[in-house]
């Protein structure tokens, strides 16, 4: 996962894109960049770690320009490392091109192995410089259409922001994956992109509409205009966004992900339920769900779990060793709320199992008497490849193992997962919901209206809506990131 930013227009461009990428931290802790543009010529400052350490106050005035775009990164394709960083910026024949990449190319490896015959010499491990050497090659004239062709060659996830020193161009997959969304600071007139549009509460951009997918969207002195460069297929947003990935606070495609979360857990109490006197949330991530299981149960809320705010998203950091020691690190109980309680424990996902099994020890430990974990999506059996971090089948213990095992490994009195069908039409409820006229107000409706036909769930059923067929030279390429 990543999240990208992009914004023209402003003089300030650089640090408002300082200010969006911050709102979209939770996409990615690893490292983060902005490019920007005078119009002439690309400014470009990356570093590791987290956007408020990246950027000291005096790189950002040395990023000049009216027209920027960021990168906050957690690697799912290449190494943790800077050489990954992005955007990537490049000059080459025809000029400067910086792209910003949220999302995963299926064909990376392939693309990278006939590129490289050809005599290309690459700076990373990270897929998305794939598309600035087909951007490079490309013989279309006008820069968009240059990208355009070079993304007609990748197949995958991605929303890409794209800086060129006149324009900024914003493209999101046919498949329509990842999210992307456009704003508008009304004073300045000045457009703003971004993965989420919690970026654009923060620096007082107004929500105009989500890219659509397929879409192209470019910005230049000409204004705003919209092309659909690909050939149309079914929608396959990602539902992981609304169940885990994006913020509560964002609308993504006409949906509230708080409403949606809130529903999966009204869905999960319906569909499991159980004697118990609380019901506490995994925090942040299981806490609307848990406000909805506690309200169509009728058990009551509780914090049983405090999180601490210093550390980062247990899971997101790459290696073991710091994912494992992050769980203790994170998570603390309230011993006077649990003690001799029944508890129900809401959280969004277990991936391999680490995490419930340390949950459910520290709440026996603090007193609880009864632990019954409730999950707010199917068990996780099989890897993403469009941009979650879940790599291998092996390391899901959903894969092999039935619920049953998981509830025994995990030392819950009881284990429940929502069933796929209730997971998909909890999203879908929010969707038409915001149709009502207090939530219009608030929340446009995506021009295609999401169906529970609309969604990527490859990560629960194995149905990839694109085939990924791993490439000889992955293995090789993940030795070289070492
Ligand atoms: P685990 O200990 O591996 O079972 O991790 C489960 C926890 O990781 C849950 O609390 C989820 O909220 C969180 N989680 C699930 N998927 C991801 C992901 N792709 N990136 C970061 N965290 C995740």
């Amino acid at each position: 996962m990543c999240g990208v930013f992009g914004i023209y227009g402003h003089s300030e461009a650089a640090n408002l894109a300082y200010l969006g990428l911050h709102a979209l931290q939770h996409r990615g802790q690893e490292s983060a960049g902005i490019v920007t543009s005078d119009g002439s010529q690309l400014s470009l400052y990356r570093g590791m770690g987290h956007v408020i350490d990246v950027f000291p106050p005096e790189q950002i005035d040395k990023l000049k320009g009216n027209v920027a775009i960021g990168h906050v990164r957690y690697s799912t394709a290449g190494g943790s490392m800077l050489k990954n960083a992005q955007p990537i910026a490049v000059d080459y024949s025809r000029g400067s091109i910086a792209v910003a990449h949220n999302g995963n190319l299926t064909n990376a490896e392939a693309l990278r192995e006939r590129l490289e015959a050809r005599g290309s010499i690459f700076q990373s491990t990270s897929d998305t410089e794939v598309i600035v050497h087909l951007v490079a090659i490309s013989t279309q004239r006008a820069s968009e259409d240059r990208v355009a062709d070079a993304l007609s060659q990748v197949q995958g996830a991605y929303s890409l922001v794209c800086l060129t020193p006149t324009s900024l161009i914003a493209v999101r997959d046919p498949l329509g994956i990842r999210p992307l969304c456009l704003g508008k600071l009304s004073e300045t007139g000045t457009w703003v992109i971004a993965s989420e549009p919690t970026s654009f509460d923060l620096i007082d951009a107004h929500y105009v509409r989500d890219i659509e997918p397929g879409e192209m969207v470019i910005i230049d002195k000409g204004g705003l205009r919209s092309s659909r460069p690909f050939v149309d297929v079914p929608r396959h947003t990602c539902i992981f966004e609304y169940v885990y990935f994006a913020r509560p606070d964002s609308n993504l495609d006409g949906v509230s992900v708080y409403e949606a979360r809130k529903n999966l857990g009204r869905a999960l109490a319906k569909e499991h339920p159980i004697d118990a006197d609380l019901v506490i949330p995994v925090p942040d991530s299981g806490v609307p769900a848990t406000i909805g299981y506690a309200e169509a149960s009728g058990i009551p809320f509780e914090l049983g779990l405090v999180r601490s705010h210093y550390v980062g998203r247990t899971f997101i950091e790459p290696q073991a060793s710091i994912r494992h020691f992050g769980v203790r690190l994170k998570l603390n109980p309230v011993s006077a709320a649990l003690q001799d309680k029944r508890i129900v424990v809401v959280d969004d996902s277990i991936v391999r199992g680490t995490t419930s099994r340390k949950i459910v020890k520290m709440l026996r430990d603090a007193g609880a008497r009864e632990v019954h974990m409730r999950i707010s999506s199917p068990p996780t059996q099989w890897p993403c490849y469009y941009g979650i971090d879940t790599p291998t089948r092996g390391e899901l213990i959903a894969s092999s193992h039935s619920v049953e095992e998981i509830n025994q490994y995990i030392t819950s009195n009881t284990l429940a997962y929502l069933s796929l069908d209730r997971m998909k039409e909890a999203v879908v409820k929010a969707h038409i919901d915001s149709g009502s006229p207090s939530a219009r107000r608030s929340l446009p409706i995506a021009a295609q209206p999401l169906t529970t036909k609309s969604f990527c769930t490859a990560c629960w059923t194995g149905e990839y809506p694109i085939a990924f067929v791993p490439h000889p030279r992955q293995k090789q390429m993940r030795l070289l990131d070492c």
